[in-house]
């Protein structure tokens, strides 16, 4: 049996009832065989697969914290410190019903990858808890944040692990948790990111990963003598990826058509109205059906459909294995070009398969989504400095972090004849960089 397959094997056996983790590593470590099969002896004696699918540390605790009424509940959080080969762990915090060990796991070991691509120094990691921020009043949403970073901050700074937002985490999250870090430690540090701008944020964090994805595609197209502008883009989700996805899309030409939340989704052949969905989420946090009250001409359609959608470019923004291979079909029938994930592995294995086999350019998350957490990085860069960047600068420094990170993951999968396909050159990229760190630090 090759290394690859039996790591693979290990890893199943190993971490039983953790379906997105066996994922995540399979279409890591499939990608990889054609660099594992060429150092093979080396890499088996070294146990390098088993160290990069090993995490460094996990931590699972108890969340306590009184609703409204008087009530307590026990939420689980968790935090995996996965690779710190590169830098301090980095890596978001998730707070949705569906968190489990699994899910973070998966996420965790997509961001080692995804962190290497950013050029940046930063290691892998990723927590959160199946704690439901939807219909929690602020107080009960503080309570929560503040028990969750009681435990949590005994492992977490400035320069080991630096978390940031995920689904359910935005600013008001991150607000009471940095409150909560900086009474117990006594110190005001740069240890989460996604921070408001009165207290160490960084101008365009909010923007970075919808505006990132889009200049990756914009790359990728000009590298084919294409362009977004005039193209048609299907978008799914409505939270933070998605609106500055659409928002971007938009600046460079392109009509965006679809939004979608976990209830239903809003086809607006005229073009998503961005200032009306920013509202909606940001300011109202309401439901999408409320999108129709600001544009009469739009539908809202219960359940799932986005990808029926006749579309140039998709872009899932929403949540894991929300693209499958039926989808896969209704794209590739309507002539989808572009295929680029905004969320975290959005798209099933079938599916990827399905359209790269019939030539969609599919860009996989821990490349098209990496522009928040490369932005997340500039944050760490501005707090250590203590001095605040422009919009401009920072804006500036993603795009050419999405470039370069495009020309790396295209020559890289060019390098091993495998052109035009970016799953195997983010993974190979990724991993490069993150072995050759682990290798000159020793067994540790
Ligand atoms: P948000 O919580 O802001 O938004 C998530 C959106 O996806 C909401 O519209 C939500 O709908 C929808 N959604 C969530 N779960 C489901 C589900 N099970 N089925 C259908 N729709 C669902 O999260 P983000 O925009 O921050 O994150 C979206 C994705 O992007 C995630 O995969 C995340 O890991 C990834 N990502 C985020 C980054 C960031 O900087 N924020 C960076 C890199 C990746 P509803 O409101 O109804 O739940």
């Amino acid at each position: 049996m090759s290394y690859v397959d039996e790591v693979i094997e290990r890893v199943v056996k190993e971490n039983p009832s953790e379906p997105e983790f066996h994922q995540a590593v399979k279409e890591v470590l499939n990608s990889l065989r054609v660099v594992v099969d060429a150092n093979e002896e080396k890499f088996r004696r070294d146990a390098v697969l088993e160290r990069l699918v090993n995490p460094e540390r996990q931590i699972k605790f108890r969340v306590p914290w009184i609703d409204d009424q008087g009530q307590v509940h026990v939420n689980t959080g968790y935090r995996v410190q996965f690779n710190s080969a590169i830098g301090p762990y980095k890596g978001g915090l998730r707070l949705h019903p569906s968190v489990n060990l699994g899910i973070i796991k998966f996420l965790g070991f997509e961001q080692i990858f995804k962190n290497s691509l950013t050029g940046l120094p930063i290691g892998g990691g990723k927590g959160g808890s199946d704690f439901d921020p939807k219909g929690k009043s602020d107080r009960e949403v503080m309570a929560f944040c503040q028990s969750f970073m009681s435990e949590l901050c005994k492992y977490i700074g400035a320069d080991t692990d630096v978390p940031a937002g995920d689904i359910g985490t935005g600013a008001r999250e991150i607000g009471y948790m940095f409150g909560q870090y900086k009474k117990l430690r006594g110190v005001f540090e740069g240890v989460l990111t996604g921070k408001g701008l009165s207290y160490g944020g960084s101008l365009a964090r909010t923007q970075a990963t919808g505006y990132g994805l889009l200049y990756i595609v914009e790359e990728m197209l000009k590298s084919k003598g294409k362009s977004i502008e005039g193209k048609t883009v299907t978008v799914s989700g409505a939270g933070n990826v998605a609106i500055y996805a659409v928002e971007k899309a938009q600046q460079l030409g392109a009509k965006v058509v679809t939004v979608s939340d976990s209830n239903g989704w809003v086809y607006d052949p005229d073009g998503i109205d961005v200032a009306a969905l920013k509202e909606i989420k940001e300011v109202k946090r309401q439901r999408l059906t409320e999108y129709k009250n600001y544009r009469p001409h739009s539908e809202y359609h219960e359940g799932k459909g986005v990808w029926s959608i006749k579309a140039d470019i998709a872009l899932p923004c929403a949540t894991q294995n929300e693209l499958d291979i039926e989808d896969a079909k209704a794209l590739v029938a309507n002539g989808v070009m572009v295929v680029a994930e905004g969320a975290n592995m959005p798209t099933t294995q079938e599916a990827t398969d399905y359209l790269q086999a019939n030539n969609v350019y599919f860009i996989p998350g821990k490349a098209a989504n990496a522009g928040g957490v490369a932005t997340s990085a500039l944050e760490m860069s501005q707090n250590s400095e203590r001095m605040s960047w422009s919009f401009e600068e920072v804006d500036a420094k993603l795009k050419n972090v999405m470039i370069g990170l495009f020309h790396n993951i295209d020559a890289a999968a060019k390098k091993y004849g495998f052109d035009d396909n970016y799953v195997v050159g983010a993974n190979i990229a990724g991993f490069e960089k993150v072995v050759d760190a682990m290798n000159a630090q020793g067994i540790v």
